[in-house]
């Protein structure tokens, strides 16, 4: 029995099972581990919408509290270079659920006002759900999916058992609202009606879930659509912030302090049921904050939601399993969403080097922040979304924006202000190169979606009305 977790249900029912004592140590000798409800860890992947860079306690933000999120980043890892591979949201959840960067099978836009049928993260592609799935996870996604509307493209068509939530974007905090086709909340392919404020019933269902399979290895992605617009908060949140003064951002803040507090109630969830110490938990945002639409923030990078300067793609980025890495770590290598497909998997015991399927972009992150790897993960991140483009390799950033391309010096200059594109030559030239050779790998995009407008120019306008706006606060 000294084996035996706590919260390790499964095997403890079937040691009862057998009998107590000695009959029990018995009948566990005997059977292959295998037999048992292992001690593999629960994982659980919270993205959340359009938060910027520095809109969590723990990244920074002064004015919203929110200890639930920090506390995952507290009792593990903080990725201050955490980045997606994307600066819109489909995307990003595309890499993010495949591994892979997500140009590579065409889904380079999001799908715009009027998807067709063929919107959908392609068949072809394998979900961190199918692998943890097929190896006995069970499986399940509350939130926002975003990755197709046809029913071939519907998360339990893509290794989920379970789905709560919508599959488009943007969808309104409350259920009266008209909502577009496509948008109704579903519990599995089946719309239900729903009274409770949408964070609050992420939480809800979320909860459930756990409660539902503490006593089995569960994968659950809790997708919420906090902090994307529309801008709405229930009164009891607007209270706790009547001080601020600006109306969007006391909504933004609102909506925020929900989320934090669905996130409080989804890790206590984790603790009663025994669990907390040996899930393995992710917090990111989908991408950077749009700034001027939610009132969010990147400080201290430039750009926004839309552009792949620093601001639309370096994301809040934290990491928690208690039972295998250290709390209160800070890990600065450049790491990507692409990278949590690898860890979930690697995490349950799979091995990566015979996955099948096509090749993972993404990289087991574990060996690196416990130490037994050193080093960067990644020589070169890359993204390109339409017109734009960047490569990161150490220090050195290459944004090409459809003003021109620039080289920056992010250990010097992390808002991306000082071009040295002419002065290192070698270095533009070297990123360059692998740029290309990486983009050579890549096929066209399957729809054409509506890429942001990127400029520079335009990103500097918006953060010196964000710095306006905060002076007023
Ligand atoms: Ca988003």
């Amino acid at each position: 029995m000294a084996r035996l977790e706590s919260g390790d249900v499964s095997r403890r029912e079937f040691l009862k099972l057998v009998g107590a004592g000695s009959a029990g140590l018995i009948a566990s000798q005997l059977l292959p581990t295998d037999a048992f409800a292992d001690e593999r860890p629960n994982i659980l992947v919270i993205v959340a919408d359009d938060l910027g860079y520095a809109d969590l306690g723990i990244q920074g933000c002064k004015d919203v509290p929110t200890p639930n999120i920090d506390s995952i980043g507290r009792n593990g890892v903080r990725f201050t270079n955490g980045y997606v591979p994307c600066p819109v949201c489909s995307p990003t959840r595309a890499g993010l659920q495949t591994g892979r960067y997500q140009q590579r099978f065409g889904h380079e836009f999001n799908p715009g006002n009027n998807p067709g049928p063929n919107f959908g993260l392609p068949l072809t592609e394998i979900t961190i759900a199918n692998r943890l799935k097929k190896a006995g996870y069970a499986t399940g996604l509350v939130g926002k999916w975003h990755l197709g509307f046809a029913p071939e493209f519907h998360p339990l068509k893509r290794g989920y058992d379970e789905f709560f939530g919508f599959l488009g974007g943007a969808h309104s905090y409350f259920f009266k609202d008209p909502q577009p086709v496509n948008n109704a909340i579903l519990r599995g392919t089946e719309p239900v009606t729903e009274d409770t404020y949408l964070t609050d019933a992420f939480a809800r269902e979320a909860v459930a879930f756990i409660k539902k399979h503490a006593g089995h290895p569960f994968f659950l992605m809790l997708c919420f659509n906090a902090i994307h617009t529309p801008m709405q908060a229930t009164e009891k949140y607007l209270r706790r912030f009547r001080h601020i003064s600006d109306p969007k951002r006391q909504t933004m803040a609102a909506m925020l302090s929900a989320m934090d507090d669905a996130v409080g109630d989804v890790l206590n969830a984790l603790r009663s049921a025994n669990i907390y110490d040996n899930t393995l938990i992710f917090f990111i945002s989908d991408n950077g904050g749009p700034t001027a639409a939610n009132a969010s923030r990147n400080d201290p990078l430039s750009g926004y939601k839309g552009q792949v300067l620093e601001g639309g793609i370096r994301v809040p980025f934290l990491m928690q399993w208690r039972k295998r890495i250290p709390a209160g770590k800070t890990y600065d290598y450049p790491v990507i969403a692409l990278d949590i497909h690898p860890t979930c998997v690697a995490a349950a015991g799979i091995d990566l080097g015979r996955l099948g399927g096509k090749p993972l972009d993404g990289v087991d992150l574990l060996p690196y922040v416990t130490g037994k790897k050193n080093g960067p993960p990644h020589e070169h991140l890359f993204w390109r979304y339409g017109t734009q483009s960047a490569v990161r390799s150490g220090r050195w950033k290459l944004v090409r924006m459809q003003d021109g391309t620039r080289l920056f010096d992010l250990e010097t200059d992390i808002a991306e202000q000082r071009d040295l594109y002419k002065e290192r030559p070698s270095i533009a030239h070297e990123l360059e190169q692998a740029f290309e050779k990486w983009n050579s790998q890549l096929i066209q995009p399957l729809w054409s979606g509506r890429p942001a407008a990127g400029t520079a120019r335009a990103a500097n306008r918006v953060a010196r009305r964000q710095q306006r706006v905060r002076q007023r606060l």
